[in-house]
């Protein structure tokens, strides 16, 4: 079943243009985002808005089908960060210069090294954007 345009539009207004993973506006990159499935479509996930989350291609194609990882401090094997059931500050903070994530729960550590929430190219990025103040996100 494919995902139509309104609902799609829907998600990516919620998510008020940024993915909603690592934070990254679509709008900085130009880049459109894409439609997450929180619980696999190949696990039972279904189209619906309350599966659905805006993505960037990179955290999308990160995370695939997985719906958990191991948090690298405690070796717990978690759930990924759901962004319909839980709330981003709650899991992760900004460092100071607003350019790397860090993961204050063992879903948030989980999430960002399953989906590499700070690779460098979007570090690098992030460094740009902070010096010009439109990153990081005022609200998560
Ligand atoms: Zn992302």
């Amino acid at each position: 079943m494919a995902i139509s345009d309104s609902l799609r539009q829907q998600v990516i207004d919620r998510a008020g243009y940024r993915c909603e993973y690592c934070k990254t506006s679509s709008r900085l990159t130009g880049s459109p985002l894409v439609m997450d499935h929180i619980c696999p479509i190949s696990q039972g996930g279904q189209d619906s808005a309350d599966n659905l989350a805006a993505a960037c291609y990179r955290c999308n194609e990160f995370k695939g089908a997985r719906t958990g990882a191991t948090d690298p401090q405690t070796q717990q094997f978690v759930p990924l960060f759901n962004p319909r059931r839980q709330q981003w500050r709650e899991h992760f903070h900004w460092d100071n210069g607003g350019t790397q994530i860090i993961g204050i729960t063992s879903i948030g550590r989980a999430t960002i090294i399953s989906l590499r929430l700070n690779n460098d190219n979007i570090v690098a990025a992030r460094a740009i954007w902070t010096e010009f103040g439109w990153h990081p996100p005022k609200i998560n």
